[in-house]
């Protein structure tokens, strides 16, 4: 049995990726300081509660058995406050990547899957926006997620650590099969904030923006299913498994939403009004973010199955009211 090393593997993409690499038999081992994840979300993987800022819990827990592979999710992820807070971001994102992959360098293991953003794109250039646009990010979240890429691109030079490094656009809904989803604290995403007002457990929904050059003036994001995530993640280990080249590829459908036109769907499948406030921009927002999925239908034979925007607002409901 194969095995991998999942960092961050009680939260949310990477609890639903567990799940998929325990379907295809992969013997795992979560490491996870369960600081946002969740003990229940590790399923029957073996779960190693630990904190990637300590080198040597890291390293001991690496070495326990040998890995063919390394998925690294453990990651804070508030752009806010990557803002208000940069050496934290820094500190946890960047510097622990550190760790980690000088704990892979004392060890057999040689491939990682790493969880990169679009957010290192910055303020896009080009519509849809392809792995080939330039890297200019804007805030301390995506530039120490962009600094690992470069690290990793070093290390994959000099030390033959091959990586994938897979840029999500928006990761939203929960797994079809229930037990698994979003529960960010506190929560700042789009989809989980209105079915939270939805079900009254906050006031309303903060729309941030209406003044985007976009049809209806709200932002239009690109939202991808987390479960299509988990299966990209499972194809790239397969793909670096079987000897095939590292590099960044965007994990996006190519279809984008707006923010009036997410609210006006998850309405008709909540079945109830949700309470809403027009407020100014967020700090960083950027009009458009569409990905091009060009490269991972290619490279990975991986197409979204449930990225429709009523599956992922079906799925989401389901979580957040409780049914999932
Ligand atoms: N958004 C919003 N209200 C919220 C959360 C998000 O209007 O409570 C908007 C946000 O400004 C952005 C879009 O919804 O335009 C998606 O935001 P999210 O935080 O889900 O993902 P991001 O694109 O920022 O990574």
């Amino acid at each position: 049995m194969t095995s991998v090393f999942v960092t961050g593997g009680a939260g949310y993409v990477g609890s639903h990726t567990v799940r998929a690499l325990r379907r295809r038999g992969y013997d795992v081992t979560v490491f996870d300081n369960l600081s946002s994840g969740r003990r229940t979300f590790v399923g029957d993987a073996r779960l190693i509660v630990g904190d990637l800022r300590d080198r040597d819990a890291v390293r001991t827990a690496l070495a326990v058995r040998p890995h063919a592979a390394v998925l690294h999710f453990a990651s804070l992820i508030q752009v806010g406050e990557s803002y208000a807070d940069p050496r934290k971001y820094y500190e946890h994102n960047l510097a622990t990547s550190l760790n980690l992959l000088g704990a892979m360098l004392e060890t057999e293991a040689r491939a990682l899957i790493f969880s990169s953003t679009a957010a290192v794109y910055g303020v896009p250039e080009t519509i849809p926006i392809g792995e080939d646009h330039p890297l200019r990010p804007v805030n301390p979240y995506g530039r120490a997620k962009a600094m690992v890429e470069t690290v990793l691109e070093d290390y994959g030079r000099a030390y033959g650590l091959r990586s994938m490094s897979l840029r999500y656009f928006n990761a939203s809904g929960a797994d079809p099969e229930g037990g698994l989803g979003e529960c960010h604290d506190p929560e700042t995403h789009l989809i989980p904030n209105i079915f939270l007002a939805a079900l009254g457990r906050r006031p309303e929904l903060e729309i941030f923006g209406t003044d985007f050059p976009t049809p209806d003036g709200t932002a239009v994001r690109d939202y991808i299913h987390v479960s299509d995530l988990a299966e990209a993640h499972v194809l790239s280990l397969e793909h670096l498994l079987a000897g095939g080249a590292g590099g960044a590829v965007n994990l996006g459908t190519h279809r984008g939403y707006s923010v009036r036109e997410v609210l006006a769907r998850a309405e008709r499948i909540a079945g109830r009004r949700v309470p809403r406030v027009e407020r100014p921009r967020r700090l960083g927002d950027v009009p458009v973010l569409l990905a091009s999925a060009e490269k991972a239908e290619r490279l990975l034979a991986w197409t979204p199955r449930f990225s429709d925007l009523d599956a992922i607002l079906g799925t989401a409901w389901a979580w957040h009211s409780g049914r999932g």
